[in-house]
């Protein structure tokens, strides 16, 4: 049985750090099931080609059961099967995870990809194979082959040789893969049990929830099985609705597309950092920290020696944190980071004890009437050195082309603020609480109606 992938990304050789597998060797993987060989029958600048061949070894597949013939003769070691799927999870698994040391960048980068799979069978025929491949637009090639060459008057067989183009992620095209090639097959050959559904939502991340054959996808994957299936949509089923972790996911995506022509989140996280460095703060809390990605920026620091994240929702910090995974720091350096769920409104102890909390982009999202009590929570029990808020100058708005008039930069935004609002808010901060505190602006600024994020460092009177 045999998968290729082949890639026109130039330099195509970069497949070969994107899979962790050197296009100049040929490796061999001992599977329980049989042999994986990983080469590369063509890697040049303009093209480049990864073979994984299974050689599935019917006698392991009966060792230890009563064998009966059928258990020796059969189609498994010549088909794409969920020995397919294992192989790809052992041989290309930090791929499959979106990893990539080497080329970090890349990893997350969509590029032309086509992968061949000399026999698939498809329950269901052509037609269900374009069902599960289209909607995650590939283009599908399908070679039907005949039962029996000799005897044509018996019909079409199940087995296709396939071919699926597309452009993507390799984690993304080995994800589909994993998932797709045993439900076209439909017949898995390891026991079916609660952690398969982790697996499903694990590699159906992103892609699956939205699927419109995810009913028929869930209920083959998990063999049928009515009580797992029914967990696994109703799980696919809150991933797809908008509850408030995956709202505040695709606003954050929104809000980011809005302010997207002037970069203005990284020059937001250059300011915080900056401001940071300066109050030599380097015990920081990010308050709403969403998916991480001011502490990305803190991790890779080593100025900072204690980084923590606050949110309340925890899709986000799941994100957050596979996201920092993906930075493969030392084990030792996870030990300054802690993510913490937890709403910024309630008073919590975990939120003492550091130099420094940021609440970058996050006071809008607060209702007006709860802003007091976030207040106390932070300046009163919290009582960090330093405190660093940044939110939108609705003044700013105007300027954004793909904004209409009038609206918020975010679904989420229960308000923005004019600077003159903002530092009315903040001199009454100072008042109350017995901090000092100066303005900045971030991102270009217009003499009439200022830059599109304001930022507020509040420092604690001695
Ligand atoms: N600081 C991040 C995220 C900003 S989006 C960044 O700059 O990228 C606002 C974040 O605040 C979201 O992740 C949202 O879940 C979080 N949030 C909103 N209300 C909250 C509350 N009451 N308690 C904790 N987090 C909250």
């Amino acid at each position: 049985m045999l998968l290729t992938i082949t890639t026109i990304h130039s330099p195509a050789t970069e497949l070969g750090y994107l899979l962790h597998k050197h296009p100049d060797r040929c490796q061999s993987f001992a599977l329980s099931f049989g042999q994986a060989h990983v080469f590369y029958p063509e890697a040049n600048d303009e093209r480049c080609t990864v073979a994984l061949l299974l050689d599935v070894d019917p006698v392991k597949l009966v060792r230890g059961r009563s064998a009966r013939l059928e258990q020796y003769v059969n189609d498994r070691p010549y088909v794409a099967s969920s020995f397919m799927s294992v192989a790809i999870a052992q041989v290309f698994s930090t791929a499959l995870g979106g990893r990539c040391k080497d080329r970090p960048e890349l990893a997350q980068t969509p590029i032309p990809l086509l992968a061949k799979l000399s026999v698939l069978p498809c329950r269901g025929g052509e037609g269900f194979l374009r069902e599960l491949f289209e909607p995650l637009g590939y283009t599908v090639k399908a070679t039907g082959h005949l039962l029996d060459e000799q005897f044509p008057e018996w019909g079409e067989s199940k087995y296709f040789t396939v071919e699926l183009q597309n452009t993507l992620t390799v984690s993304d095209l080995l994800s589909h893969l994993y998932v797709l090639i045993p439900v076209l097959d439909d017949d898995k050959h390891y026991w079916v049990g609660d952690e398969e559904i982790a697996k499903l939502l694990r590699h159906g991340e992103g892609w699956l929830s939205q699927h419109p054959a995810k009913e028929q996808i869930t209920r083959r994957y998990l063999k049928r099985q009515h009580r797992l299936t029914r967990q696994a949509l109703a799980q696919l089923v809150e991933e797809d609705n908008p509850d408030p972790d995956s709202t505040e996911e695709s606003h954050a995506e929104e809000e980011a597309a809005v302010e997207k022509p002037i970069s203005l989140n990284q020059q937001r996280m250059n300011a915080v950092v900056t401001a940071l460095k300066d109050s030599n703060a380097r015990r920081v809390i990010d308050l709403g920290c969403g998916q991480g990605n001011l502490l990305k920026i803190l991790l890779k620091d080593s100025f900072f020696e204690q980084v923590t994240g606050v949110d309340v929702s925890y899709r986000s910090l799941e994100i957050a944190q596979e996201r920092l995974d993906r930075l493969r720091l030392p084990r030792n350096q996870w030990e300054r980071l802690q993510l913490i769920q937890s709403a910024l409104t309630y008073q919590d102890k975990r939120f003492s004890g550091y130099d420094a909390a940021t609440v970058i982009e996050v006071i809008e999202h607060l209702d007006l009437p709860r802003l007091g009590s976030f207040e106390r929570v932070l300046f009163e029990f919290a009582k960090p050195k330093i405190v660093i808020v940044t939110t939108p100058n609705i003044e700013y708005n105007v300027k954004f082309v793909n904004l209409p008039a009038g609206k918020l930069r975010h679904k989420d935004h229960r308000f923005e603020w004019t600077r003159s609002q903002f530092q009315t808010w903040a001199n009454h901060i100072t008042a109350k609480f017995g901090y000092t505190v100066e303005f900045q602006s971030i991102g270009e600024e217009d003499t009439a109606i200022g830059s599109p994020t304001q930022m507020a460092l509040f420092s604690l009177n001695n």
